[in-house]
């Protein structure tokens, strides 16, 4: 029998969990600050920013929503971000990508600072989490590491395929795989559109991660009989529904289930993983911000 990996299920174990956190910062004094920038007019990140200042107020974090005019100049948003840099009930900044074309996306990330940075994505950061001293894992494949820890997946000598090579999600995740840790030590592929045959590397598998953003590349046919499979994707087709359009991922669902031992559904997989790490990095990030040692593990 297939197992279908419960993202909303353990998602909701990772916000259990952190509630001792919150409360012990409580007790000190201490709120947890998120704040969301959002310079877009994009419904898909007007949505997933809606859904995270949700997730704020659920858990106890104290969540602050800055909108800016899409036509106005850039350097709004730096001076936004240097802003809540410098607040200290802030204690940790999501821009959310994409931002308007006049925006320099590098320099947003070079800006927020590294210490508040909870998606992981400063350089500062990226350098540490390749290092091995990760200070804020980026939430996606951070989540889809607890995935596969509360799955009872073994990633150590593991033959792992990652199918993209985003910063945000394909390169991360592959670094994660091979670092000499728990839940790394996996032998890892990584895969991305000039790859000349990706059925030949992820048929090989025990682990496939696709995060290519093209709807159901992955089928049944390109797996090992029992592999794990985690579906990253999230891809808007057109469909007879009510909107127009429905979700579907990476993988092939039906056919995939026939053969994988494991497998995340889309939606309810990785998609609120990724919600309940930001949480958990701004938990941390608020520890460490006030030096009021947290239990997170
Ligand atoms: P990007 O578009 O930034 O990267 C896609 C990657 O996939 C690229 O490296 C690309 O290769 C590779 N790729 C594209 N086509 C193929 C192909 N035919 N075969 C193999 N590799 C291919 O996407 P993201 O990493 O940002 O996101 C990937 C998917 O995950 C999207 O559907 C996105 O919506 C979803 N997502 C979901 C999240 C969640 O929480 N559930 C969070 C973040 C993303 P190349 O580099 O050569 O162009």
């Amino acid at each position: 029998m297939t197992e279908v990996i419960d993202g909303n299920a353990v998602a909701q174990t990772i916000r259990d969990s952190l509630g001792g956190a919150i409360d012990t910062l409580d007790d000190a004094g201490v709120t947890p600050g998120l704040a969301t920038v959002l310079m877009s007019d994009d419904p898909a990140s007007e949505t997933y920013v809606s859904m995270k200042q949700r997730d704020c107020e659920e858990v106890g974090i104290n969540g602050i929503h800055v909108e800016l005019d899409t036509h106005a100049p850039a350097q709004e948003l730096y001076d936004t971000i240097d802003d809540l840099n410098a607040d200290p009930d802030v204690n940790g900044i999501l821009v959310q990508m994409p931002v308007v074309d006049q925006v320099d996306t590098r320099r947003v990330l070079r800006s927020v600072a590294p210490e508040k940075d909870v998606d992981g994505f400063h350089p500062e950061n990226v350098g540490r989490m390749v290092a091995g001293n990760a200070r804020f894992k980026p939430c996606t494949p951070h989540g889809i590491q607890k995935l596969l820890e509360h799955s009872g997946v073994e990633t150590e000598g593991a033959e792992a395929v990652v199918v993209g090579r985003s910063d945000i999600v394909g390169k991360p995740m592959a670094n994660l795989l091979i670092q000499k840790a728990p839940l790394g030590n996996a032998t890892t592929t990584v895969c991305h559109s000039r790859t000349k045959d990706l059925a030949a590397h992820t048929r090989n598998a025990d682990i496939v991660i696709a995060a290519a953003g093209v709807p159901e590349l992955v089928d049944g046919s390109m797996l090992k009989e029992g592999a794990t499979v985690i579906d990253v994707g999230v891809n808007r087709v057109d469909a007879d529904t009510e909107k127009g359009y429905e979700l579907v991922g990476d993988v092939e669902y039906e056919s995939a289930k026939e053969v994988a031992g494991k497998i995340t559904p889309v939606p309810g997989g990785v998609g609120p993983m990724t919600r309940a790490m930001l949480l958990w990095n701004t938990v941390k990030a608020a520890s460490e911000q006030t030096g009021v040692a947290v239990d997170l593990d």
